[in-house]
């Protein structure tokens, strides 16, 4: 059984266990160029229960301080990230830019083709307009109906017209033929 001595050697020697390994760790954390006994960055003096637990060689503050300074660098990462990122929309952007200034060309180039077909047609449209506005005129300016029948009156008039200048220059001939008669046979008996 264990006797009030026995505890005590027990308890002595884990008391040796864990010292050993105590200065196990500082010898180690020691090689390590750790848990100095000031502050790299201020040159304050750090608490030994700081320098043995976590092997520091900046204070709490000036720990603080670089710690916030990585977060910001690790802002700067993701920012870096963001732009990567950006970058790589703004080529994409840039890419279905181009993409559709092509197509835009192509349909432009489409469309004028298509206009200079329309505006051809409609140049011949105008032609043949200008054409039939010429024979409309040409036409109007033709005699009507009523125009030839009238001017067949005329004819008819003038026809008429004429055998009575013809039956009057007979009978004016008659006469001279019977003067001319006349004037002969009185010069023979005189
Ligand atoms: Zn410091």
């Amino acid at each position: 059984m264990f006797d009030e001595s026995d505890y005590e050697r027990a308890s002595k020697l884990a008391q040796n266990e864990i010292d050993a390994a105590l200065s196990r760790h500082r010898a180690q954390q020691a090689a390590r160029g750790a848990g100095r006994e000031t502050c790299l960055e201020c040159g304050e003096p750090i608490p030994a229960a700081r320098r043995l637990a976590v092997a520091a060689e900046l204070c709490v503050d000036c720990q603080a301080i670089q710690e916030r300074q990585a977060n910001m660098t690790g802002g700067a990462m993701s920012w870096t990230l963001n732009w990567t990122a950006l970058r790589f929309s703004l080529d994409l952007l840039m890419l279905v830019g181009v993409v559709m200034v092509g197509i835009y060309s192509w349909w432009v180039a489409r469309n004028q083709a298509t206009k200079s077909a329309i505006d051809t047609v409609g140049e011949r449209v105008y032609s043949v307009e200008e054409r039939m506005t010429r024979v409309e005129r040409d036409i109007r300016n033709l005699p009507t109906p009523s125009d030839l029948y009238e001017l067949n009156q005329r004819i008819a008039t003038v026809h008429g017209d004429l055998r009575e200048i013809k039956g009057a220059l007979q009978g004016l001939s008659r006469a001279v033929d019977l003067m001319n008669e006349h004037l002969i046979s009185r010069g023979g008996r005189d």
